[in-house]
Order: C-alpha cells, then structure tokens, then sequence
C-alpha cells in the first residue's frame, strides 16, 4: 500500500520587504520556528508596481547555505565579487550555493510590468558550508516540462521526479548523490479539479506553497489556499487536488540535515561562534575565499 503524506501544518505568509524595500511574501522563514530542516526560507515576489521591486537587493554577502531564484515573470540581473554576471529570463532560474562566502547583487532589469518569481533558502550540511562558492543560470528551455494525463504539467528544476511513468531530470540534482540534500524543486500546475500523485523520496521534508489558484491535499483533502504554504507529513507520494479554478503549487522537498542552525541575517551556520566569526570575515574582508575579491 502506498503511504500519501497528510498535511502536517499549515504556514501563512507574511507581506514583508527586504534587500533595498522589495515587497514579497514570506512564508517559511517568516518565523525561525517555520524552517523545515534543510529548506530555510521561501519568499515570492508578485507585483505589477515597479515601486515595489525596483530597488532590488544591491551587494550583500551570503555563507553557508544556497538561494535559488526562479522567475516565472519579468528579469532579474545578477552580478558577484568574482564578476559573475547572469540574466534571470522569465521562467528561468539561478542556483547559488554561496558556501565559504558570495557577495553579490540581484537587480530587476525593468522599469515597469509585471515581477513573478521565487527566492528558496536552503541549508547546507557542516561539511560543506566553507566550500568555495559557486552558481548556475539555469535557462527556461533548460528546466523539463512534463504534460499531466488530467491537462496540467510540471516543471523541473530539482530532482528526479517520476510524473505520468516518466522520469524527469531536473538541471541541478538530476543524478542519484549529486547532492547531500537531494533537493527537489518542482512547479506543479493543475487544471481545474485535477488530481495528482506525485512520488517523492520517504524521509525527505516536503513544503508546498500555492502561487495560484488553491488546492487541496492528500488523502483528507486538507485545503491550501493562495499564498499558504503547507508542511507535510512522511510518506511515499504527494497528493496533489486543484479546485474548480486550478491551482499551481510549488513542491519542494530536500533530505533533512539534522543539524543545529545558527542565523544571523544572510549567514546560516551551525554555532553562535561560526556567525560571529563570519561576521569579522566579512568586516575585515575574508568571507570569500582566499585569493577572491571580498
Ligand atoms: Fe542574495
């Protein structure tokens, strides 16, 4: 008999803003008792008003963990003390694990129209948060798209998904033990009143956040309204029911790390004494690694 995961509990989002005043919603992360070890942090931007993304998130430093952007709307410029520069597409993504230290800005490249995408946090295990820092643009044509017998599709951008008997290989995490998390990111959108199961590894933490429309989840068909995200409990398959407008949810799942987390800020280490010393490295110019820009 195959185990579908029960909704655990429910997360809200908050309207906040962050970098130099961009509006979003945060969901996990809001609080740091919404974590959901690895995943960190979710927030989603969504605005028609240029005032609310405009100012960005000029330079700042990042150690420890990964953020990974995907932008469904709209153009996101990024740039980093290594002189890194990639162009966020509509529809593309950005994987950025910042490990020892990243410094870096990510700018909206418009001046009006509509900015949809997604910032995800998620922890790195002690053993890699000082690995030198690394990236990768990830274009829209690069992320596999799979049609749903019941008219919707997902998309992969993490993982290995078995969708409708066929296996789909996400551009990061598309090979068994490419990563100690086994990330899986997916965007899952439904017609109206499909229903899905989608297998995900047992003992992986899985978080969904409905970004339209408004679902309902495993076997009780526990609601998820718009803009709620939803913890779930251990299992085999998600289970997935768009209402009568359809839905698109994201699913997002990673192994659990079961380590102590120490935040300050954009540092996420495993002990108060790590954050303090990240803090001096990055006062006195050593957060990257050496022989780096800092
Ligand atoms: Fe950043």
């Amino acid at each position: 008999m195959t185990l579908i995961r029960p909704l655990d509990r429910i997360v809200q989002s908050h309207a906040t803003s962050d970098g130099a005043g961009v509006k979003l919603r945060r969901s996990l992360g809001a609080r740091a008792s919404d974590r959901l070890d690895p995943l960190l942090m979710l927030d989603a931007f969504h605005s028609d008003d240029p005032d609310d993304y405009l100012a960005g998130f000029p330079p700042h430093p990042h150690r420890g963990f990964e953020t990974v952007t995907w932008m469904l709307e709209g153009r996101m410029r990024h740039e980093d003390h290594l002189g890194n520069l990639g162009d966020l597409e509509p529809g593309g993504a950005q994987w950025m694990t910042a490990g020892r230290g990243v410094i870096h800005s990510e700018m909206p490249q418009q001046t009006d129209g509509r900015m949809r995408g997604f910032q995800l946090w998620i922890n790195l295990p002690a053993a890699e948060k000082m690995r030198p820092a690394d990236w990768r643009d990830i274009a829209a044509s690069e992320i596999p798209e799979q049609a749903t017998p019941g008219g919707g599709r997902v998309r992969v951008l993490a993982g290995r998904p078995v969708i409708d008997g066929h296996t789909l290989a996400g551009p990061i995490n598309g090979r068994a033990g490419e990563r100690s998390t086994d990330p899986y990111y997916l965007d899952v959108r439904l017609a109206p009143g499909e229903r899905l199961d989608l297998p995900l590894p047992a003992g992986h933490n899985v978080y969904l956040y409905a970004h339209e429309g408004r679902a309902r989840i495993g076997e009780a068909g526990s609601r998820l309204e718009l803009h709620q995200g939803a913890i779930l409990g251990d299992g085999e398959v998600v289970r997935l029911e768009a209402e009568d407008e359809g839905a698109a949810v994201l699913v997002i799942a990673a192994r659990p790390i079961g380590e102590p987390v120490a935040q300050y800020g954009p540092f996420v280490m495993n002990t108060r004494a790590e954050l303090e010393q990240a803090l001096a490295d990055y006062r006195d110019g050593r957060l990257t690694a050496p022989g780096e820009p800092a």
